[in-house]
């Protein structure tokens, strides 16, 4: 699949690196902390000097992983040799750390699997066709001959089961399922890992639909919710997190195209979008300044919760009819 891809200058970065800095994208999911886990402790079991950096640190939810709390939640001081970013698409979405990893590294590799990538940095280990960007992790590690142990396995296949919702997406190709079962062979615990990442859910996150749903808009097949700071205050998240909203509402059969509207402090609003195949979310959120696959984008937006509606709303109806147009 990524014959393209150059892993022999990437070894050789990594080889010649005294010390290594990996980071991912802000508010991390399970490829984000799968893919920065699994690659940073596979090159510590190599003899690396590696730190791992992510705004914010390891959600709970994703701390069963060995090493998860070694993961830095800021960097303020430092200098490296090389930095590697990881499941991310552009600079900016590798928040503070990103920001700091970049000023004070000489070298950057950029391994993600985005279709939106912005191809930033001097090395690329970019496959579109990947599912998760913990699937390329693995075909480096093979590519390198480096040694892949139980607790790099475990983080690299929570990374490929949630970017997939347990093999379910559109994208799982064969690899995909090879990589799993190479990774559970090594005795990543996949029930385990689906059960924590995608099964099981606080009682606040009920609490938070039982508020949003009256809100949920479905009109010629664009399916849509609202989230509000106050939705969010009274039902007394943990974590911020909708508990995958958004992937419930695209469920619906009759809907071809699903948002989820997210208002963040100081008047900003995240959105996330989800669509059925034959349509592309992934357009929307990059004419937007956001990115994301072309079944699953989001992007945050300046302004009120009825705003960034009032904007974003003609969009979906727009891809909607270009998806219907390709038939
Ligand atoms: P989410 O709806 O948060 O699960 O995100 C769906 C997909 O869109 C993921 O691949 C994210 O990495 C990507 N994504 C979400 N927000 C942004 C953003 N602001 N910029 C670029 N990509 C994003
Ligand atoms: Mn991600
Ligand atoms: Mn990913």
């Amino acid at each position: 699949m990524t014959s393209a891809i150059d892993w022999q200058a990437a070894s050789a970065a990594v080889l010649a690196a005294e010390r290594i800095i990996v980071v991912t994208h802000v508010k991390p999911d399970g490829d984000a902390i799968g893919s920065l886990l699994g690659l940073t402790l596979a090159l510590r079991e190599l003899g690396k000097t590696v730190d791992a950096a992510v705004d914010g640190g390891t959600p709970e939810y994703l701390r069963y992983l060995a090493g998860a709390d070694t993961v830095l939640s800021s960097l303020k001081e430092g200098a490296w040799s090389l930095m590697i970013s990881v499941d991310a698409s552009d600079e900016e979405r590798t928040g503070a750390a990103g920001a700091y990893g970049r000023a004070n590294s000489p070298q950057q590799i950029n391994l993600d699997h985005h279709p939106t990538n912005t191809r930033f940095g001097n090395l690329h280990l970019i496959a579109p066709e990947a599912a998760s960007a913990s699937e390329i992790v693995y075909e480096w590690l093979v590519a390198a001959g480096w040694p892949l142990a139980l607790p790099a396995a475990s983080a690299l296949l929570t990374g490929v089961v949630t970017d997939t919702i347990g093999f379910r997406t559109s994208n799982v190709r064969p690899r995909t399922l090879e990589i799993a079962a190479a990774l559970a062979a090594v005795g990543a615990p996949l029930y385990d890992i689906v059960q924590r990442t995608l099964v099981a859910k606080p009682y606040s996150n009920l609490e938070l639909w039982k508020q949003v749903f009256p809100s949920v808009q479905f009109e010629g097949g664009i399916i849509s919710a609202v989230v509000t700071l106050e939705n969010v205050k009274q039902a007394r998240l943990r974590e911020m997190s909708d508990g995958g909203l958004v992937g419930m509402m695209i469920a619906t059969e009759e809907a071809q195209i699903a948002a989820v509207f997210k208002e963040q402090p100081e008047q900003n609003v995240e959105i996330s979008f989800r669509c059925k195949p034959g349509y592309d979310v992934a357009s929307v959120a990059f004419g937007l300044g956001g990115g994301g696959h072309v079944q699953a984008a989001g992007v945050t937006l300046a302004g009120t919760l009825e705003a960034v509606r009032a904007i974003v709303m003609p969009l979906l109806q727009k891809a909607l009819a270009e998806g219907k147009a390709r038939g």
